[in-house]
């Protein structure tokens, strides 16, 4: 038998091969979001559908799963930031997952997830759930069948879970989002409460949209993304790719009346594409190039959307060039600014929600996903549920389906199990923030975060991470104390 770093190579070799097709079919899914012609979307489905079957194939060989059988000593006796028995970790896990989904079908379920973000684009435009929900029906078909060949847990939404945030049980999410809903749901009120005699600002006027997108880039770049690197485009719902670490794509949208809105989208997906951009070099050829898990990836977005940009120190510092470029803001100065950006609103749209109410915004999908998991709710009773849980956790009921069950890309990307990580991205934001350095010196903050949590890419789970970043398990905690201290001030609560 050849020795074990040998073996290594080979696996670390597939694992490669299957990296860059994977990589390759984020880029042919970017193009589809950003620029490809509508009438193209027949072909991307195919396109994209035999690019991810090829790149499963790599994963489930027989070879593959040679190497991790015969691997699996000299990985459990290696240091755990080895980056050989990281990538075992890692195929170990993917060939397991993958080895009993048939290559046809995971053809089909990629063509369908492509096919159905283009109708869902043209459903949500034209304002109209009957036209998306047969591909709902029919995704949710595709990931039923995706969870019963994955295998046998004790809640069928782990399998949905596990492709997003490994290590994460759908009973460890529910502790969680247990600990942190009363609280949360306690200071809603509250604010909702005081809103009247609080009367923070709002800045009103026209934003216009090219000088939105020189601000934004104005801060991408001040929180240290790097263009030579990365670039940002527009799309119908903002997203980052990493095409690889040194091709890092973001998009926004922009709303002329509302600069806010695609300000802190750049800021939230800058802060995923720092992440990837300041993974450690030797990592990046590779599954390991990315990510520790998505509530990781949701930490960093949602520090430097929340902790920093809605914060005074930022508006200190950036609401002369603000106001350079907006005259609108004239009146304003940096605690205005600060309260008018921090404003509570009981809404509609998750992407454009307060800090305080978003989290309630990813219970509500948390829910509604096991509902249509199990199929006690069907796509046909999507609305009505919605609206029902919407009605409960945060006191509206959206108008149309653009602004309630359309509005998210997730359900048609066949992105099922996903939302959770938002919230948990959430709680270790803050746990992070406050074990990083406290200053206003972006590149300060960026070398922590690089140094803790960037460069160790997909070495460690999140739970393993942000022990060894902060010495603390991951906790609601943090983050509730940071909310009611935060807007028991704004409110005076
Ligand atoms: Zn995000």
């Amino acid at each position: 038998m050849k020795p074990a770093d040998e073996r290594f190579r080979a696996l670390s070799a597939r694992l490669r091969d299957f990296h860059s097709l994977n990589t390759a079919a984020g880029l042919l899914e970017w193009d589809m979001e950003v620029l490809m012609p509508r009438a193209g979307g027949e072909g991307r489905a195919l396109q994209f559908g035999a690019v991810m079957r090829a790149a499963h194939e790599i994963v489930v060989a027989d070879e593959t799963g040679r190497l991790v059988a015969e691997l699996a000593e000299a990985a459990g006796a290696a240091a755990p930031d080895d980056a050989d028995a990281a990538n075992w970790r890692w195929a170990e896990r993917e060939y397991r997952r993958r080895r009993r989904q048939p290559a046809a079908f995971v053809e089909e379920l990629a063509a369908h997830c492509a096919r159905a973000q283009e109708i869902w684009v043209r459903a949500r435009a034209k304002n109209d759930y009957a036209l998306f929900r047969p591909e709902l029906e029919r995704m949710l078909e595709l990931k039923r069948r995706q969870a019963a060949y994955v295998g046998d847990f004790a809640d069928p939404y782990d399998a949905w879970l596990e492709e997003y945030e490994p290590g994460m049980t759908t009973a460890s999410v529910e502790t969680l989002f247990a600990a942190l809903k009363p609280g949360l749901v306690a200071l809603v009120s509250a604010v909702a409460g005081r809103a009247e005699a609080a009367r923070l600002p709002t800045l009103a006027g026209s934003f216009p949209v090219d000088r939105q997108r020189v601000f934004g880039m104005e801060v991408a770049r001040a929180m240290g993304f790097d263009f030579e690197r990365g670039r940002l485009d527009v799309s119908a719902h903002p997203f980052s790719a990493a095409i690889g670490r040194d091709d890092v794509r973001l998009t926004t949208r922009y709303r002329e009346e509302l600069p806010f809105s695609a300000l802190f989208g750049v800021m939230h997906e800058a802060g995923h594409g720092l992440y990837e951009q300041n993974v450690s070099a030797d990592l990046r050829h590779g599954p390991l190039c990315g990510g520790a898990t998505m509530a990781a990836h949701e930490s960093q977005s949602r520090l430097w959307e929340n902790l920093v940009g809605r914060s005074r120190g930022f508006w200190k510092r950036f609401l002369p060039r603000f106001q350079e470029l907006f005259p609108a803001a004239a009146g304003f100065d940096a605690e205005g600014m600060y309260r008018a950006v921090n404003r509570v609103e009981r809404s509609f749209i998750r992407v454009e929600a307060d800090e305080l109410t978003y989290s309630l915004h990813v219970m509500l999908r948390f829910d509604l996903e096991r509902a249509l998991l199990s199929g006690s709710v069907s796509a046909a009773e999507l609305p009505e549920a919605w609206a029902a849980k919407s009605r409960e956790y945060l006191g509206v009921v959206p108008p149309d389906a653009a602004r309630g069950v359309l509005q998210d890309v997730h359900w048609s990307a066949g992105l099922l199990g996903y939302f959770p990580t938002y919230a948990i991205g959430n709680m270790i934001s803050v746990q992070l923030f406050e074990a990083a350095p406290k200053t206003e010196d972006y590149p300060v903050l960026l070398a922590w975060l690089r140094e803790n949590v960037h460069r160790h890419g997909r070495k460690f789970g999140a739970e393993e991470l942000v022990r060894r970043a902060t010495g603390s398990a991951i906790s609601p905690q943090p983050y509730l104390k940071y909310l009611s201290a935060k807007y028991g001030e704004l409110y005076g609560l």
